[in-house]
């Protein structure tokens, strides 16, 4: 296939979008461009007017807010980029509702944590409203909620975000637009990398030499992380340049414009996803390099008898991390059994769980279905 041909298969059929966009784009230098929120405004009108149902990811509280703040460039500290977003994010909001309001559609602001995604029920809740929001043809403008995230609820970036949104809303392609037009070969602008395998993480990030935009937080190695993720999970995810006239409309068009992260084979399924993306464990369980093993090469579920001991105390249902006997990170899964039940149950075999509990749930500690291995 040739690089137009895959576009137009990846990218011809789009029903459903996240579009992020990065701060350098919108408020470059801190002063939100009324510009660039109307021609962006103008395109999101157009595509919907094609039935596609869009979603935006928008960076630039931060931005915005930073000068009304009294500073002349982002603050260091993060209760002060807190409290510049504070001050940012409704002037954000009101630029997009301002732009937005000019062709007839109606913005909703919707603000996560990471700790939101985390939890499954909130999650699901949070998936519930979005489509309700999709389905009355209002457009949601997702930022993180930066005044109240701190180190370790924090996204970390909007790219970040942008992946889980799409996550959220089983959205069909992801498009990123930064102040980069793509993602370089050998950092060099001239040579946009066209396409981009899910498989070739390694490869891409060889050619990230990182320069990040003076009011952005991402840089392209996030950008490249964010779009590996989401191509893995089998959502097409293209990095182009916020600038570029008609941008949106033309990558869905099929030109070749950006660089495209070419999605996996097989699209995984919602709690894969989800426990691959937004779930974060609070504890962890350790097992032989046998069970290692098998969880890597075979995508085996977990059995009691390659468990070698638990860190941390969580309920039956807990998302919890799999650790080799090193301590690598080898999955995240959802278990069957308490913290107190599997140190119990540790080493033995299965057929000895229920003489040693005194119940049996299932024969496995955690199930094929709610792993995702890393
Ligand atoms: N949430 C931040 C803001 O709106 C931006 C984070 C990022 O640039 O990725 O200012």
């Amino acid at each position: 296939m040739d690089d137009a041909a895959r576009r137009h298969h990846h990218l011809g059929g789009v029903k459903r979008l996240i579009v992020k966009i990065g701060s350098a784009v919108i408020a470059p230098d801190g002063v939100p461009s009324p510009m660039a929120f109307a021609a962006l405004a103008g395109q999101y009108a157009a595509i919907r007017r094609r039935g596609i149902a869009l979603a935006v990811v928008s960076s630039g509280a931060v931005a915005s807010g930073f000068r009304p703040l009294g500073f002349d460039r982002p603050p260091a500290t993060m209760a002060l980029k807190q409290a510049a977003a504070a001050v940012g994010q409704p002037l954000l909001m009101q630029s997009w509702s301002t732009a937005l309001g000019s062709h007839g559609v109606t913005a909703a602001q919707v603000l996560f944590t990471a700790e939101d995604l985390s939890d499954r029920a909130r999650y699901l809740n949070a998936r519930r409203t979005m489509a309700e929001l999709l389905d009355r043809g209002v457009l949601p403008i997702i930022n993180e909620n930066d005044t109240v995230s701190y180190e370790e609820i924090r996204f970390g970036d909007n790219d970040m975000l942008s992946a889980l949104a799409a996550d959220v809303l089983s959205a069909d392609a992801l498009i990123i637009l930064s102040k980069a037009t793509g993602l370089y070969a050998d950092g060099d602008s001239s040579r946009v990398i066209s396409t981009i395998a899910s498989d070739a993480e390694d490869m891409a990030a060889s050619h990230v030499r990182d320069e990040r935009s003076s009011v952005g937080t991402g840089g392209m190695a996030s950008k490249l992380a964010a779009s590996m993720m989401s191509a893995r999970w089998g959502i097409p995810t293209v990095v182009a340049g916020g600038h570029v006239p008609d941008v949106l409309t033309r990558v869905l068009a099929g030109e070749v414009l950006g660089t495209l992260f070419t999605p996996s084979k097989e699209r995984m399924a919602a709690r894969h996803r989800w426990l691959s993306g937004a779930a974060r464990p609070k504890a962890s369980i350790v097992v032989d390099a046998g069970a290692a093993r098998a969880l890597r090469e075979r995508h085996a579920s977990l059995l009691p008898s390659g468990v070698t001991s638990v860190e941390g105390v969580f309920d039956r249902g807990a998302v919890v991390m799999v650790r080799d006997p090193s301590g690598d990170a080898i999955a995240k899964g959802l278990t069957l059994y308490s913290s107190e039940e599997i140190s119990r149950i540790a080493g033995r075999r299965s057929d000895q769980i229920e003489s040693i509990l005194g119940c049996w749930l299932s024969e496995e500690v955690i199930h094929r279905d709610d792993l995702a291995v890393l």
